[in-house]
């Protein structure tokens, strides 16, 4: 069963027990769209504790808000009964929300494309703020008064340039001029919401476009603590975003933003949005080696496999062709490398080392730089097939010791 088959069983079921029962928000938005929903979800005006007595298999997700998830074949659905929201706190979220009609649900969502209902099994839309106009005009526009829904809800903004960008409509001139002044208030809101809405704006294809509607609204310096873009910055940056594959990684997407800062700047802001560790190391190695694979200073065999062994070869590759072809120096080098790291067997890219610590203590070296500069220097050899065997690697390494007193 698939997942809209799903949604018409639960709308079925809802209305045998003489409920409304509609498909809402996103859903609505893509159907009418032609595109396949990421997910479904259901409104109803049945409560919570009727929800779950109406469905075996249920979840109590958010149900103060009104939200039970229904798991039915193999999928779980999202039936939420039509609500509006009570005062809002911080312009974050809603305190309490309350129980009321489908004209009243579709008043308290974002933006009148995500504010739709439709009727799955005869295909009528059930729209009471205009969405349908706006989804043929390709405009995103707030429900209500912009400066207020933005002002009840900060984040609302990055959404707005969100669905912007990644349908490819423009944002309302009033919701633009509200964004623009309400900008700086979007730093109240936690990172790590920040840092989502981000990842979905910048690994889309459309992340160049999601970049100027940043800039364009403002938005942009006042997303990442203790980051700023000035005109050029920002204007270089959405050319490399442009340049990249269509397919990115959330450390390639941040690279290409953080690619003006140091390593510990970029592992600075990525802290700052509360990036995993892993994605933070990698965004720094990528504008490390973006820029050195961008120069041609990838170049010792050694070097190559470092890079191969890393995972993060054909990111760092697809930064440095970025970099090349904005900074209009050419892509030679970095097409050569390519080729070069093609031809590497994977089982060459870090084989074991001939010499280890314990032949070192052996020869009486303890462990400390000297030693740690001994092996590193023998294992380079190695990936550079200067030392081809284990006897080889031995008369070098007491050669080393001997030289090194
Ligand atoms: P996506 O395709 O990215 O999932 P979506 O439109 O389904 O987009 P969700 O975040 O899944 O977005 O939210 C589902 C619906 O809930 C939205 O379409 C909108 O109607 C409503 N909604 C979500 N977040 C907000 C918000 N911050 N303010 C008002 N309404 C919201
Ligand atoms: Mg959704």
């Amino acid at each position: 069963m698939s997942a809209l088959e799903s949604a018409c069983t639960i709308i079925k079921r809802l209305r045998d027990h003489g409920h409304i029962a509609l498909l809402a928000g996103g859903c609505v938005r893509d159907r009418l769209l032609g595109r396949t929903p990421a997910d479904y979800d259901v409104a109803t005006d049945a409560p919570p504790p009727r929800i779950c007595r109406i469905f075996r298999r249920t979840k109590q997700v958010g149900a103060q808000f009104g939200v039970v998830l229904v798991r039915i074949g193999g999928d779980e659905l999202e039936v939420a009964t039509f609500r509006t929201d009570g005062s809002y706190r911080d312009g974050r979220r809603p305190e309490s929300v309350e129980f009321t009609t489908p004209q009243e649900d579709a008043r308290r969502r974002d933006f009148t494309i995500n504010g739709m209902f439709l009727d799955p099994l005869t295909d009528e839309v059930v729209d009471y703020v205009g969405g349908q106009q706006d989804l043929a005009n390709r405009v995103v526009r707030c429900i209500g008064t912009p400066e207020a829904r933005f002002a009840e809800d900060h984040l609302r903004m990055l959404r707005a340039v969100r669905f912007a960008a990644r349908l490819g409509f423009a944002i309302e001139a009033e919701t633009h001029a509200a964004i623009q002044r309400l900008a700086p208030r979007i730093s109240a809101i936690s990172a790590e919401r920040i840092r989502m809405e981000l990842e979905l704006i910048l690994t889309a294809a459309t992340r160049a476009d999601g970049w100027r509607l940043l800039r364009e609204t403002e938005l942009v310096n006042h997303l990442v603590a203790g980051v700023t873009w000035d005109e050029a910055n920002g204007e270089r940056c959405g050319r490399i975003l442009a340049a990249l594959p269509e397919r990115v990684s959330d450390a390639l997407a941040f690279a290409a933003i953080f690619v003006e800062l140091d390593e510990p700047g970029v592992e600075r802001a990525c802290a700052a949005l509360r990036c995993s560790t892993a994605v933070s190391r990698a965004a720094s190695y990528l504008v490390r080696m973006g820029r050195s694979v961008q120069r041609g200073e990838v170049r010792e065999l050694a070097d190559v496999k470092f890079l191969l062994v890393s995972g993060h070869a054909d990111e760092a590759l697809a930064l440095g062709r970025a970099l090349a072809s904005v900074d209009g120096c050419g892509s030679a080098d970095v097409e050569a490398l390519a080729q070069r790291a093609a031809g590497i067997a994977p089982e060459d890219y870090a084989p074991p080392p001939f010499v280890t610590g314990e032949d070192l203590i052996a020869l009486k070296v303890a462990p400390g730089p000297r030693y740690r500069e001994i092996l590193d220097a023998l294992y380079r050899a190695q990936l550079n097939d200067e030392l081809t065997t284990r006897a080889a690697a031995e008369a070098r390494m007491k050669q080393m010791v001997a030289d090194g007193g």
